[in-house]
């Protein structure tokens, strides 16, 4: 666990304030994407594919700081897009920090050079940094040539200038357990504080779709990850519980309030990987209107594949709460690799396809 003890201890009060008081869905790191607009183009990204006057609306910093405010959750996390397109940026980043936030800045890095000294070091601000491996793995994931040199240089300068510094991983079809160690060694070489791994979700609205990968394989990947790891010092960024759950050895429900997002259409509900289910004008109307119990792996096709942090590391703090020794020997021993899986999920849903048509009237084929 690469976070440090001030933020470890200022989560676990928050957490136990939850507990004692009784609140049964509270939001442990608010997504906010004040605007969708990139200066990328990646083939798995489910984020940019709307037209030209939604790519060019901005959240304000009055509503970004009302949605700090109206969330309350002890973490901030502003993906996008790219936010350092924003022109506010400085502003909202510091109105995040004077409210005694954790503020993860997630970049692909290609502005950083020149915008970095709009920004103070602190411990509430992290530049998480978009790398998806080593320099052909990522110039092909993000599509373009040079971009893994440029977010190398910007780690180092940021690390320089005394930032606190994450780098953000995806990991897409084709990705081998060594390259992704030799990948982690070269991060931890970096200096960087952490990283944030997880399989890339299929996002309906991605360019490729053929770019994902799913089910077991995941399972299989992390675990020769794992494997590799037993023998390194990796910072990894999640919760032993949530690994383990990479690895297979967790069967865990999502907790989408968890992640709250708020982006240029309001609280979007469920979560921040489906765009299609609505939005809610509140915090609180997301939470009490949201059809919750619709979602997640068993519940819904759209969720089938899906073991993203974003609906999974609430869950595992969760367990790790009810279950503490459980979590302890995890993290001690690191995230199994050996032995069964857990089972597959199995679908509680029906594939909703087409009903056949007769004489222009659907029927049902029982
Ligand atoms: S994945 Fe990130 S960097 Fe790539 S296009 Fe989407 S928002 Fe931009
Ligand atoms: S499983 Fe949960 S986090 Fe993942 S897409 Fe579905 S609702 Fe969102």
């Amino acid at each position: 666990m690469g976070v440090p003890l001030r933020q470890q201890l200022t989560v676990a009060s928050y957490l136990m304030k939850q507990k004692l008081t009784g609140v049964k869905k509270y939001p442990l790191v608010l997504m906010l994407e004040p605007l969708f607009r990139c200066n990328l183009a990646c083939a798995g990204c489910g984020k940019i594919d709307y037209p030209d006057e939604i790519l060019d609306k901005r959240l304000s910093f009055e509503e970004c700081m009302q949605a700090v405010d109206e969330c309350g959750a002890p973490m901030v996390s502003i993906p996008g897009g790219e936010p350092l397109i924003h022109k506010e940026m400085p502003q909202i980043v510091a109105g995040i920090i004077a409210r005694k936030k954790f503020v993860y800045l997630c970049t692909n890095a290609l502005l950083l050079k020149k915008r970095i000294d709009d920004y103070k070091p602190s411990p509430y601000l992290t530049f998480s940094i978009h790398l998806d491996g080593m320099q052909d793995r990522h110039d092909a994931s993000v599509c373009q040539d040079g971009v893994f040199d440029r977010a190398v240089e910007a780690i180092k300068l940021a690390l320089g200038k005394g930032f606190r510094v994450t780098v953000n991983c995806t990991l897409f079809q084709g990705e081998k357990a060594h390259e992704v160690a030799e990948f982690l060694d070269y991060c931890m070489e970096l200096g960087v504080e952490g990283v944030t791994i997880a399989p890339g979700f299929s996002y309906e609205h991605a360019p490729r779709q053929d770019v994902f990968i799913k089910g077991t394989a995941v399972k299989e990947l992390f675990r020769g990850i794992f494997k590799i790891g037993k023998k390194r010092n990796w910072k990894l960024n999640h919760s032993s519980l949530y690994l383990d759950f990479l690895a297979g050895n967790q069967s865990y429900d999502c907790t989408p309030w968890g992640n709250p997002t708020r982006n240029v259409f309001g609280w979007q509900k469920p979560c921040y990987l489906l765009s299609d289910e609505g939005y809610a004008n509140s915090f609180k109307e997301l939470i009490d209107t949201t059809a919750w119990g619709k979602y997640g792996t068993v519940n819904n096709p759209k969720c089938a594949s899906c073991m993203a942090h974003c609906g999974y590391e609430a869950t595992a703090v969760e367990d790790m709460l009810k279950h503490p020794l459980k979590g302890l020997l995890t993290s001690i021993r690191g995230p199994r690799t050996e032995g069964d899986m857990v089972p597959e999920p199995i679908p509680q849903y029906v594939d909703e396809k087409p009903l056949p048509v007769f004489a222009g009237i659907p029927i049902r084929v029982e």
